[in-house]
């Protein structure tokens, strides 16, 4: 790249996060200032996957530093689906949890759908019920997806214009390729979705004005896969923090690009903690009250 050429920026994940995480803190406070009581987020946690516990220890800490309170339910690895629903269903039910979490992937033996659909619409802040899919895609009140509502913030703070921009979507997961194509057809943004039997993968990818990568698969984006001045997201996280794309490739012909680690992945807690404060204030949980849940 010559000295006069654009050079392409890395989005900054960590410090967007840091500001949306101390907005929540704020509220947070201000919550529990006028209700006696913090937001409580609670989470489920079936068996003992080495990653799931990291990632509900990390959340755990988040909350300690939002000023959220944190309530844990372990489950053992054989749980049924019928047990694992009750337990979410126990806390849909209970007034003093704002949100819940069911932490995934479940067991093979649990019929993750059915336990996801035991948490109430109003306290479904992590985004994985269909409720909240359809609110979302409809346009309507809900909570979205963490990592896909992370994704629009980053796009937000960096002033990224979407409404006319051709976005391809690599992956098509319920909870991260789906939701975040939804968001951005929502913003005016014409998508294509990805998939592992899409024709001229890489081809499709070069007409694009934002990629997301959400495949899990190593470098799999390639740097010269990437538009001249296209906006590129990185949202996949693999063994050794690598991400779905050659960072230094996409780097050299995009004009932004997220790293990992340190950019879609700390979005997805703050929308986490953020949600739960927004679902303890009331005004969504409200609106889905209203609604046939
Ligand atoms: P997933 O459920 O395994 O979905 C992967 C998607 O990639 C599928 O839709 C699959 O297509 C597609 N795919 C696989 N091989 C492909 C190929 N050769 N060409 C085109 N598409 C291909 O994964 P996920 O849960 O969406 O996660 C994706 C990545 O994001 C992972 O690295 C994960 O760790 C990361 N992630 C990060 C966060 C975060 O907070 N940063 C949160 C969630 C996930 P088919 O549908 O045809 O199989």
């Amino acid at each position: 790249m010559s000295d006069l050429a654009p050079r392409a920026r890395s989005m900054d994940g960590a410090a967007v996060s840091r500001r949306l995480l101390d907005e929540t803190a704020r509220r947070a406070r201000r919550y529990a200032e006028e209700f006696g009581r913090r937001p409580c987020l609670a989470a489920v946690l079936i068996g003992k996957d080495p990653a799931s516990v990291t990632y509900v220890t990390m959340k755990r800490n988040r909350c300690e530093q939002a000023g959220v309170d944190f309530r844990l339910d372990v489950l053992p690895t054989a749980v049924s689906t019928s047990e694992a629903t009750a337990t979410v269903r126990g806390l849909s039910e209970d007034s003093t949890v704002d949100g819940i979490l069911v932490q995934h992937p479940v067991p093979p033996q649990v019929d993750e759908r059915m336990v996801f659909e035991a948490i109430a619409p109003r306290k479904d802040v992590d985004g994985v019920t269909m409720h909240s899919f359809a609110s979302m895609a409809f346009g309507l009140p809900g909570f979205v997806s963490c990592t896909p509502g992370g994704i629009l913030r980053l796009l937000d703070a960096y002033d990224v214009g979407l409404a006319g921009a051709h976005a391809v979507v690599i992956g098509r997961s319920p909870i991260l390729g789906k939701p975040v194509g939804m968001l951005l057809l929502g913003r005016d943004a014409t998508v294509t979705y990805c998939h592992s039997h899409t024709q001229g993968l890489s081809a499709m990818v070069r007409t694009a004005d934002v990629v997301v990568a959400a495949v899990g698969r190593p470098r799999f984006v390639q740097g010269d896969w990437i538009k001249r001045g296209a906006v590129v997201i990185d949202a996949g996280y693999n063994d050794g923090s690598v991400g779905d794309v050659d960072f230094d490739g996409a780097l050299a012909r995009a004009s932004l690009v997220t790293p990992v680690p340190g950019g879609v992945g700390p979005m997805t807690i703050a929308v986490l903690l953020h949600q739960t404060v927004v679902a303890a204030e009331g005004p969504v949980g409200e609106a889905l009250e209203g609604s046939t849940e």
